[in-house]
């Protein structure tokens, strides 16, 4: 269950020379925490803020040929994985007794990395999910195996699931909607201009072709045909990612019993019986309108081309377990020709990222014994405690905003739960079977537990306790519906945060994350969510219109950013993700103010403490893309990309002050100009 993030997908490669206890009081970064060396002094810091703080450092900054994307949480994420794999490897050493977790963690890695027995097996640990789709006769029967699907993780035409019950924060609830497309958005399949869409659809179909030629099918190529206009089909029911965002347009609930008369053309009962999911009372519905007419598609499609469409699917899901034509072809359409990532990541890496997916508290349990100082969780929490309180400051001040209303807000803030590091209670894997030699049993016996996991939740107390990401991962998210806020440790490193850098540096890096979590739960979606985490109206309408006077201003001011030649920042798409930088970063900035105590911070190396402030701002930010891939993340990801997030200090005045910035410049915006939400 992902949640907001403040970054998009990335995979990974490289070294971060980062000691987890460094003994000494030098910071790891430069003599105050930031790459003074990388700067390119002779651009303006108004004309470009990146090219003026990291022009040499970008300049010079290569991807390496295993990736779509670098920066610096991409080379944090290749120090996660590394470790990983040293606790795995020791997990492996220890000779753990059957069912106990070093003996899960160890033999889940090593039945991936065991190449020869998964190419000696061939197509055979397929044939089970191959046979069980051959012997549908009917829609009905199909209904069944979709459902069915769910607890393995393979993707069919709709989705339902289980998960927190937005109105009523204090349960979970069963939830269904979209899905079903092998391309990563409807545009892929029904934008014409684009001449890299265009291009994807041919490889999509050839890849479908290639898959199923693999797994022994016959006349692959006029099967893929098939597939792929049920999937154009599908995809023009879909709602767009800007539909997709608003939180209560998603939620809609219908009686289960309902579910066959409101969405003809599934046969509803068989759906759940196959996902053995207990709906009782309401369903929530995210997009009516998308499965209404996804279940019209299944009602008029062929037998025939659901059933490719689901066997595809099935293998696909499968790929990393399969043998080599199999990851070769999987890695080509989607990494290659949708990423244009030159190479694949070394086996080791992809074995790492999957076991942490399937054992992550296990193995994070002990990442954070050996790699996460308690010094830094103390000192983590006075950040985010001086950066609430600035936040807390604002709302007090708010002149457009009802005075009731700010009362609601600063109680909802007061009510914020932080966590930082790690869970204080790990996932119990007891449930789970982990068999040395059965690569893909593994994976699919792990996904249903996570499936059956989420189910048991219906009838539990919520557990708020619970974490959706694990210690090793590099992000942060925000969870609307539990008030809450989430730092993993490895966002916990240099160069976002290093006990031992400057605080300027610190306020500007994790400070401006830990503010933009904050701020989530005052964007445009959050804002809908009470102190309780409950989705309701607890705004004036003349609040939500004066907000949204402000936030029309920041959809214009990125939408008319331009990463890729003919390809602008949805700004709608991005709405959320820009607020929380722009509130973020302006309450990490008084929170770093307020952490002085009304001393002056002193220059060091030649900066203010304000120029090292933004500095460490701009720091985290360098980033490159692969052009496939930044196309993609415009399209799919609600972040506007890593090297334009700095420009954000466009609308904080302290920023003009602080590298003098002029009218004329190519940043410089007018004070009226400046966007002041929080
Ligand atoms: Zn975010």
């Amino acid at each position: 269950m992902k949640l907001k993030t403040i970054l998009a997908l990335a995979t990974g490669l490289a070294m971060f020379a980062v000691p987890a206890l460094a003994a000494d009081t030098k910071p790891q970064i430069g003599t105050f925490g930031f790459d003074v060396a990388g700067m390119d002094t002779s651009v303006k810091a108004g004309d470009d803020f990146v090219g003026h703080t990291a022009g040499k450092y970008m300049a010079a900054l290569e991807i390496p040929a295993d990736k779509t994307n670098y920066g610096m949480f991409t080379k944090l994420r290749d120090l996660s994985q590394e470790r990983t794999r040293t606790i795995i490897e020791k997990a492996a050493a220890s000779g753990g007794a059957p069912g106990s977790e070093a003996q899960k963690v160890g033999d889940f890695f090593a039945s991936f990395m065991d190449e020869a027995a998964i190419e000696a097996k061939g197509i055979a640990p397929l044939k089970p999910q191959l046979d069980a789709v051959a012997a549908i006769q009917t829609k009905a029967d199909y209904a069944e195996l979709v459902g069915r699907n769910f607890k393995l993780g393979v993707p069919g035409p709709i989705f339902m699931g289980v998960g927190p019950d937005r109105k009523n924060p204090d349960r979970f609830i069963v939830q269904a909607g979209q899905s079903g497309l092998g391309l990563p958005d409807r545009d892929y399949y029904l934008d014409d201009k684009n001449p890299s869409f265009v291009a994807a659809r041919a490889k999509y179909k050839a890849y479908i072709t290639t898959v199923l030629g693999l797994a022994g099918f016959d006349n692959a190529a006029a099967r893929a045909e098939g597939i792929f206009a049920l999937e154009t089909a599908i995809a023009k029911t879909h709602w767009t990612r800007v539909e997709r965002r608003q939180a209560e347009k998603t939620y809609n609930p219908v009686p289960v019993a309902e579910l066959p008369t409101r969405f003809p053309g599934i046969e509803w009962s068989r759906l759940i019986a196959g996902s053995s999911i207990p709906v009782q009372g309401d369903v929530i519905i995210a997009n009516p309108s998308a499965v209404e007419g996804t279940a019209k598609v299944i009602a008029a499609a062929d037998i025939a081309v659901l059933k490719d469409y689901m066997a595809f699917h099935g293998i696909r899901s499968a790929s990393a377990f399969l043998p080599k034509a199999f990851v070769d072809a999987n890695f080509d359409l989607y990494n290659k020709t949708l990423g244009g990532q030159p190479e694949q990541a070394p086996r080791w890496k992809r074995g790492a990222d999957l076991t942490s997916g399937v054992l992550g508290e296990a193995l994070g349990k002990l990442y954070v014994a050996e790699y996460f100082p308690p010094e830094a969780k103390a000192k983590a929490d006075e950040l985010v405690k001086n950066i609430i309180a600035a936040m807390d400051a604002r709302l007090a001040n708010l002149a457009w905003m009802d005075p009731k209303t700010r009362v609601a807000a600063r109680e909802k803030l007061a009510a914020f739960t932080p966590k930082i590091g790690y869970p204080d209670k790990w996932q119990d894997y007891s449930a789970l079977t982990i068999v040395r030699g059965d690569a893909l049993g593994n994976a699919r016996r792990a996904t249903e537990f996570e499936f059956n996991e989420s189910v048991a939740k219906l009838s539990k107390p919520v557990d708020r306790g619970e974490w959706f990401m694990t210690p090793m991962t590099v992000n942060a998210y925000a969870n609307p519906t539990w008030n809450e806020i989430v730092f993993p440790a490895a966002i916990l490193q240099a160069p976002f945060f290093d006990p031992k850098a400057d605080d300027a540096v610190n306020y500007g890096g994790i400070g401006a994350v830990i503010g933009h979590e904050i701020t989530h739960h005052f964007d445009d979606q959050g804002r809908k969510y009470d102190k309780t985490g409950r989705l309701s109206d607890w705004w004036t309408a003349e609040d939500v219109k004066r907000f949204k006077e402000g936030t029309d201003k920041v959809v214009a001011q990125y939408g008319a950013y331009e990463p890729v030649a003919g390809k602008k920042v949805n700004g709608e798409l991005t709405l959320g993700e820009n607020i929380a930088d722009l509130a973020g970063i302006t309450i990490a900035y008084d929170g770093w103010k307020r952490s002085l105590g009304g001393k002056k911070p002193k220059t060091i190396d030649g900066f203010t403490g304000d120029q090292r402030f933004f500095l460490g701002f701009s720091q985290v930010w360098r980033q490159k893309y692969r052009e496939p891939a930044l196309l993609q993340q415009l399209v799919t990801d609600p972040h506007t990309p890593g090297h334009f997030r700095p420009y954000v200090v466009r609308n904080i005045d302290a920023w003009y002050k602080a590298f003098n910035v002029k009218q004329g410049e190519k940043m410089y915006l007018s004070p009226e100009e400046r966007i002041k939400l929080w």
